[in-house]
């Protein structure tokens, strides 16, 4: 065991602020970084990694991107938080309504989990409802509402999926399993009247990458309409990754609200939701839904998402990025298939994942049926010839802008040598 692991386990749970760094998924001992340039990583053993996991999305730029440092670094100077509003909030805010109209007003908080958490007491309040309706699979944060999952038995009986949440606080939210419209069509013909909310997230990228069936999200937007309940997008991924705005501009469904984080705050903590104006206006101070934040619209993580954002909008570097993960894609299909390997890779726009199955992945259960050995050990051949995919099967691998065509034949050059010393597993 390397000594910083050591000195970890001693000081912090499990060595980690956050679980999935652990490296548990892939059964390996994590590495520490020392720092990151572009594309890579540079561990503090000396390695130097090409990085497809790109802090979970944020960095759709690369690391370290020169704009999005000296942005920051100008911010700091004048100061790190005034917890009193400022001009660049606004523009942040209006950059971020103007790419995704449905989000008339716009609170920003300091992360995904509290944006998706607001979303849903602000359902809740507007609405005059309790209960709300997520997919299996789908990830929004850790919230008591959130961390349930749906019970073996019968349809639409959950449980926590964390120690520490009330049972009572669990039963108020409904779980259906992603892409299953029967499924979500029965729960809400049965709590309809008492439905605050669905929330999904409209490509399902924390189950590996799932994407929507044709009509799920439409028909998602008519069962809310019907029954009064609020749809919420989790864009907290999909936002500004794919087009200069969310997904549900390339689908053309307009939820009531929205959850964005990640890329908005360029690899500072941040999270924002918005959407109609008299929903969001029943937010404190306007209206009864308490929501508050000491460090919420901090100059860094404003200024480090202004400098995200705005080198987007002037680059709009989507269709690029989209070609260079579609013949990426194409070229690992290609060589599992030559070497023999059941290997799924689907791709949206610059996401991809990697499902060892032999037909194609559209649920929560489908990917619990994925080799999860197979992943694991490609994982570990994978960092031995310098690349670092996501430490988990149910995460999904990023481009970012960094990734330039030589560096991707280097890295498609050790994915194919990695896929021939698979085996089986
Ligand atoms: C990452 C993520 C979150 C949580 O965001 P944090 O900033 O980690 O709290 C919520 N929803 C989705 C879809 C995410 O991918």
């Amino acid at each position: 065991m390397n000594s910083f692991l050591k000195r970890a386990l001693s000081v912090i749970p499990g060595g980690v602020n956050s679980p999935v760094r652990a490296f548990h998924g892939v059964d390996a001992e994590p590495f520490f970084v020392r720092e990151a340039q572009g594309a890579y990583l540079q561990t503090e053993d000396g390695r130097k990694l090409i990085d497809f996991c790109l802090s979970f999305g944020p960095l759709i730029l690369g690391h370290a991107h020169r704009a999005v440092v000296s942005t920051i670094i100008a911010a700091a100077k004048k100061g790190t938080s005034y917890a009193v509003t400022t001009e660049a909030e606004l523009r942040l805010a209006e950059l971020i309504r103007s790419a995704v109209p449905s989000m008339e007003k716009v609170r920003l908080v300091s992360s995904g989990t509290e944006a998706a958490m607001t979303a849903v007491r602000l359902a809740r309040g507007f609405t005059g409802r309790a209960k709300i309706l997520k997919f299996s699979g789908c990830y929004h944060g850790h919230a008591d509402c959130m961390l349930v999952q749906a019970g073996s038995g019968v349809a639409g009986i959950a449980s926590a999926s964390s120690a520490g949440i009330p049972e009572a606080f669990a039963r108020e939210t409904l779980v259906a399993p992603y892409n299953d419209l029967a499924a979500a069509q029965a729960l809400v013909q049965e709590h309809g009247a008492d439905l605050a909310a669905v929330i999904v997230e409209p490509i399902a990228a924390n189950m590996g990458l799932v994407l929507p069936k044709p009509g799920f999200l439409a028909e998602l937007r008519q069962m809310c309409t019907a029954s009064g309940a609020l749809l919420i997008f989790d864009e907290v991924i999909t936002g500004f990754r794919l087009c200069f705005g969310g997904f549900q501009k390339l689908c053309a469904i307009t939820p009531d609200l929205t959850c964005l984080g990640k890329i908005i705050g360029g690899g500072m903590p941040i999270g924002a939701l918005g959407g109609r104006s008299d929903i969001m206006d029943h937010l404190a101070p306007l209206g009864p839904v308490y929501q508050a934040g000491t460090l919420s619209g901090n100059p860094l993580s404003v200024a480090s998402g202004l400098a995200t954002l705005e080198t987007l909008a002037a680059t709009l570097p989507y269709a690029g990025l989209e070609q260079a993960a579609e013949a990426f894609a194409a070229e690992l299909r290609a060589c599992a298939a030559r070497t023999g390997l059941e290997l799924q890779v689907p791709q949206y726009g610059s996401m991809f994942g990697l499902f060892f199955s032999n037909q194609p992945v559209e649920s929560f259960a489908d990917t619990q049926r994925c080799n999860s050995k197979m992943f694991a050990a490609l994982f570990h051949k994978l960092l031995q010839s310098g690349i670092y995919i996501p430490p988990s099967p149910f995460e999904v691998c990023f481009l970012s802008t960094a990734h330039d065509h030589a560096l991707l034949e280097t890295a498609l050059h050790a994915f194919t040598q990695s896929f021939a010393g698979l085996g089986n597993q």
